[in-house]
């Protein structure tokens, strides 16, 4: 049986002690197994420190933008094998596989682009300069420089290509050395990563651990970072860590997210902006077995609409084969894990206390190609509720599946926009409308809730990636349940790892620094 091994301290071990098995979801076939411990973490720290961080201070932003650039090119050449893995492992589709990957690869390559735009300094300006002085002579400028220690990435299971790459590009082109942690269900294809990445860059700037966490948090110290994806209880126990606590340890949280879709009362279901809605939410439901963070799990549309809307969900769900993912047919895969199917029977369940019943009653089907009895599927789930509002479940509760529940409103801007802030913070939430006063309103009393907005109209459908896609060049993260953190967003995905300083002296001193 394959054992993955961990990448530390410059070297490759597997650990010791118990062990965890990684399996195929679709058909419970076991494919590795991971040491539940049994790692010098204290000495990965200590690598990072001292030999990674010294590789990344000699670097410019143009060099560490290369090394991305050459992480990028790793993954094209490798990127039929990382579909398979992905496939075998996440319960990937091809389409949900190449998702990942591709996401991965575009990601480092944005940042490789930056860090070449970026150029030869060390720091970077924050705005322009301020006089603060009587006169011009004396001035302010902020600037970020590089931070001393270790970014610790913690990752979900639903992406391990895109989560490790994401949370990468932007430390090391900020110029800090990382361990990271792939979620130990579906390791095989970070593990991958780790091997393809090992001998592209330099000693200890990436450090990977396969398996659970241990001791690792109890290592930080002061300038470290910890960027966490992942579920809310887990959060909490990350928030409250004693060294994170002590030490004041800059802690990123992308965590749970009830993203709403709502369609305006101005857009007919048959127009462009009216189908790109639908494809929205269908995609959102079905793409990685609705394993997506930014997943639509609340749609808001209006009274008129309803039963309109319901039928043309059911009837492209209807059209949705589901079973072993490696078929070419089947174009929804199991959950990941049996945890994870145990979850959304348990999140559909405490829906279907408070809502009616509209598509695929409790999940039970019947996948295509997979031996009898065997794999983590549900199928989709739709339920409706009149009451969005005053809805329990449907508002404090994320089912991380294939799962969505229809509302209905009069179709009042303030109102839907209410409806997102009822979600408690949100990744993204979407609204579907050509009316612009309308989209001004909900945007401006919405916008405090979620971390990004999609505005889908008829104008810009044929172009749309869907609220689902997260962009290296905008805002991922947003506010509340959805932990309050920020990552990409262009060059504001370096601030997370990289210290605000203002200056204040001569101007043109100031002026210098900056090159
Ligand atoms: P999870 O159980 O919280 O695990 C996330 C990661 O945390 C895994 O790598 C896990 O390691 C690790 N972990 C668990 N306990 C830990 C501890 N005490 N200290 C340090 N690390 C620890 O979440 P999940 O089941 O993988 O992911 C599902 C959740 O992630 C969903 O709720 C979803 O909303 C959220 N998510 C959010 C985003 C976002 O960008 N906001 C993206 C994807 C997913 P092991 O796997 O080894 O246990």
């Amino acid at each position: 049986m394959l054992l993955l091994a961990s990448h530390l301290s410059g070297s490759w071990s597997s650990g010791s002690g118990s062990r965890s098995q990684l399996v195929n979801p679709a058909t419970e076939e076991v494919l590795a197994e991971v040491s539940m411990g049994g790692h010098d973490l204290a000495g990965a720290f200590k690598y990072a420190r001292e030999v990674g961080g010294n590789e990344l201070a000699g670097m410019s932003f143009a060099q560490r933008g290369a090394l991305l650039g050459a992480l990028a090119k790793a993954i094209h050449g490798a990127r039929e094998e990382l579909i398979a893995l992905a496939v075998a492992n996440g319960g990937n589709t091809r389409g949900d596989a190449k998702f990942d990957i591709d996401g991965g690869a575009v990601t480092l390559s944005h940042y490789a682009d930056l860090g070449a735009k970026l150029g030869g300094g060390q720091l970077l300006a924050d705005g322009e300069p301020i006089q603060v002085g009587r006169t011009a002579r004396m001035g302010g400028q902020h600037v970020w420089a590089r931070r001393r220690g270790v970014a610790v990435h913690i990752n979900a299971f639903n992406f391990p290509a895109w989560g490790t790459c994401e949370k990468l590009a932007c430390s090391l082109l900020a110029g800090m050395p990382v361990i990271t942690k792939p979620a130990t269900a579906t390791a095989l294809v970070a593990h991958r990563l780790a091997q393809l990445f090992e001998p592209l860059l330099p000693k200890g700037v990436l450090q990977t651990l396969i398996g659970p966490a241990g001791s690792l948090l109890d290592n930080l110290a002061a300038g470290d970072v910890v960027a966490f994806t992942g579920g809310s209880s887990t959060a909490k126990t990350l928030r409250t860590h004693a060294k994170i606590l002590e030490h004041g340890v800059r802690l990123n949280i992308e965590a749970d997210s009830l993203n709403a879709a709502i369609l305006g009362p101005d857009i007919e279901l048959s127009s462009e902006a009216g189908q790109l809605f639908l494809v929205d939410v269908v995609r959102d439901m079905t793409q990685k077995t609705g394993q997506k963070c930014t997943a639509i799990r609340r749609v808001l549309v209006p009274d008129a609409r309803f039963t309109e809307v319901i039928d043309a969900i059911k009837d492209r769900l209807s059209t949705i084969q589901i079973g072993d993912p490696s078929r070419e047919e089947v174009r929804m895969g199991p959950v990941a894990t049996a945890a994870q199917r145990d979850d959304v029977k348990a999140g559909i369940a405490r829906l279907a206390a408070a809502t009616d019943s509209v598509y695929g009653g409790t999940g039970e089907i019947t996948p295509v190609g997979v031996p009898a009895g065997k794999g983590y599927f549900i199928g989709p789930v739709v339920r409706s509720t009149k009451d969005p509002m005053g809805c329990e479940p449907l508002n404090a509760h994320e089912v991380f599946g294939p799962v969505s529940t229809v509302a209905t409103y009069s179709g009042d801007a303030a109102f839907a926009a209410a409806f997102v802030a009822r979600g408690e913070g949100c990744l993204v939430s979407s609204a579907y409308s050509d009316d612009r006063d309308w989209v001004a309103s909900f945007v401006t009393a919405a916008a405090p809730w979620a971390g990004r907005l999609y505005l889908g109209s008829s104008k810009m459908a044929s172009q749309s990636p869907g609220p689902g896609t997260v962009l290296p060049s905008l805002l991922h993260g947003g506010p509340g349940r959805a932990g309050g953190g920020e990552e990409l967003g262009g060059e504001r995905g370096l601030s997370l790892y990289m210290q605000r300083c203002a200056l204040e002296g001569d101007a043109s001193v100031l002026k210098s620094l900056l090159g």
